[in-house]
């Protein structure tokens, strides 16, 4: 199967999943997620039509982008990895959208940047629903404050992101994430990845990140 093919098929699978959930396909973006793929990787799913892209690590996606920019000016670019401070001004220089904010400290250096630079991507809060000790993401518990925090600071923050266990059904952690984004009055639910789109779709995710399924195994 090429990645044309495999575009062709999660775009299926994904209006499959919002008609069953009485969603419009059109609400969920479909994030074709590149990290460890070479530049030819992108090239060919630009050339099928594909423009919303995910990495998760600056240096590699400062090396494969900006000169894609130059033939195919509406890519719009998303950061899905964890972002130290001292990368937050080369990230916001790349991202249109970047996913993982997930503490105070990260949310002072964007705002910092954000005056610099006169604009900001658009925010998503990440945050650990599982509770694990070693993953990214802020506790459920703490999230209404972070938020508060990002509001506070003006920055244009649109929703949330989850990474569920992977021990765990995702379902649940779908519809937990989903319930919090409406509760904070967020718009914007970034979950489901290649094992468990069909399901973030029919839970009410409004951006999805599939990196395998559409470029092959890592
Ligand atoms: C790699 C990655 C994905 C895509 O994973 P696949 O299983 O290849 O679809 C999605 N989200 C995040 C945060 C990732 O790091």
């Amino acid at each position: 199967m090429s990645i044309r093919d495999n575009l062709a098929a999660v775009g299926g699978d994904i209006a499959r999943a919002a008609e069953r959930a009485g969603r419009a396909p059109e609400d969920v973006r479909l994030i074709a997620v590149a990290k460890t793929k070479p530049q030819s990787a992108v090239v060919e799913a630009l050339q099928a039509g594909q423009m919303i892209f995910g990495e998760n690590r600056v240096q590699e996606s400062q090396g494969k982008y900006p000169d894609l920019r130059a033939d195919w000016p509406d890519i719009e670019l998303h950061l899905i990895g964890p972002l130290q401070t001292n990368k937050t001004r080369d990230a916001m220089a790349l991202f249109d959208v970047i996913h993982t904010v997930d503490r105070p400290k990260l949310v002072r250096a964007l705002a910092r940047e954000a005056q610099a630079l006169g604009r900001c991507p658009s925010l998503l809060i990440q945050v650990n629903t599982g509770e694990e000790e070693q993953k990214a993401g802020v506790l459920p518990a703490d999230t209404e404050a972070l938020v508060a925090l990002v509001r506070a600071e003006g920055l244009p923050l649109q929703g949330l992101m989850c990474i569920p266990p992977v021990e765990d059904a995702p379902s649940g952690h779908f519809a937990f994430l989903k319930r919090m984004a409406d509760d904070l009055g967020l718009a914007w639910v970034s979950m489901g990845m290649s094992g468990d789109y069909p399901a973030a779709v029919e839970l009410g995710a409004t951006h999805i990140r599939v990196g395998s399924a559409i470029f092959g195994a890592r």
